[in-house]
């Protein structure tokens, strides 16, 4: 967190939720469970990346996964292809990888250049390997599952996974609250008001049709802000006390990085907030390295069939 923004918070009193710390406490713990376990397992955990091109931001959030998983003890296979490779060197790689049982984890940063279906790219990964949670198997026990003793048969999406865990991390108990999800994605919106649903909270998502949106916004105890819109959650639009979640990354044409939410403004009225960006970004790494260890504990086949 930086000084400045520790200054609001102080000036402000809403409690920051420091997600770069609770990540490295998650990835500490992973640490000394890869150092214990491997002996056991007969193999360190493995994640294979695969980057596609040389699109800068995704060539950043790989090299920053890679870099996370080597400090744990992991063990990494990182793939780079051409931006001009075609969908069948694609899925020969992912082929491969799929066989490799070194390999417990497979992530194909997104997105893909226009010549190869991400669809079918994230078909052909098979579901043990599937540590993002967005192949059909895993988004569909997901998705099914009814209590969350049915989420240890896929994996948890990693970013709401992450705003699960920072939430939680506060103390806050999600039951009978109202959750204002901000953005209705396969990636973030939906299974994270599935997630927080599954946790027994009321759950509104709302998204660029939405009427009387801040209205909707402001009655909610819980903000999570994903709509990659910069700075566009602002302190009216919160209720005093309410906990908010910036989950968004946008660049601004000086080159800065923010959040959705109008972080200063927004200080004035919430009790917690996350310093986005710089909050959720490395919760989803930490919580992907967690999914990541999950498949390297499992028995395989992984997932297993439902009872
Ligand atoms: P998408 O573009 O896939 O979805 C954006 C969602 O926001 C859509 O549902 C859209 O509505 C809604 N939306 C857009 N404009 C408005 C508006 N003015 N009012 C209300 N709703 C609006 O984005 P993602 O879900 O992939 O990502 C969202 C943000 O989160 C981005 O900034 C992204 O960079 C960031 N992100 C951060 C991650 C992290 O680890 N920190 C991980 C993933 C994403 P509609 O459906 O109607 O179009």
């Amino acid at each position: 967190m930086t000084e400045a923004k520790k200054a609001i918070e102080l000036k402000n009193k809403a409690r920051i939720i420091d997600g770069k710390a609770l990540a490295q406490n998650i990835r500490r713990g992973l640490a000394e469970e890869i150092a214990a376990l491997t002996r056991r397992q007969g193999s360190k955990p493995g994640l294979a990346t695969v980057l596609v091109g040389a699109d800068p931001a995704s060539a950043v959030y790989v090299r920053n996964k890679i870099k996370a998983c080597r400090e744990i003890g992991m063990e990494t296979f990182d793939h780079h292809l051409p931006a001009a490779s075609s969908e069948k060197e694609l899925l020969t790689l992912v082929g491969g990888l799929s066989a490799n049982p070194a390999v417990h984890g497979i992530l194909i940063q997104q997105p893909l250049p226009p010549q190869i279906s991400a669809r079918k790219v994230l078909e052909a990964l098979p579901d043990a390997k599937d540590v993002d949670g967005f192949g059909v198997v895993n988004s569909g026990r997901f998705f099914l599952a009814r209590a969350l003793a049915d989420l240890e048969f896929c994996f948890i999406p990693c970013t709401p996974y992450g705003v699960l865990k920072m939430i939680q991390s506060v103390g806050i108990s999600l039951q009978g609250r109202l959750v204002c999800v901000l953005g209705r994605s396969s990636i973030v919106g939906k299974p994270l008001a599935h997630l927080l649903m599954l946790h027994n909270a009321t759950v509104m998502i709302c998204h660029s049709k939405t009427l009387r949106l801040a209205q909707m916004v402001s009655q909610a105890d819980i903000v999570i802000a994903a709509i990659g819109k910069p700075k566009f959650l602002t302190k009216d639009m919160v209720r005093p006390g309410a906990c908010v979640i910036d989950v968004g990354i946008n660049r601004l044409s000086s080159g800065q990085l923010v959040g959705d939410c109008d972080f200063e403004s927004v200080c004035e009225a919430a009790a917690f907030i996350t310093p986005g960006p710089g909050g959720v970004g490395p919760m989803t790494i930490a919580m992907l390295l967690s999914n990541t260890v999950k498949s390297w504990k499992r028995p395989m086949p992984f997932p297993r069939p439902l009872p």
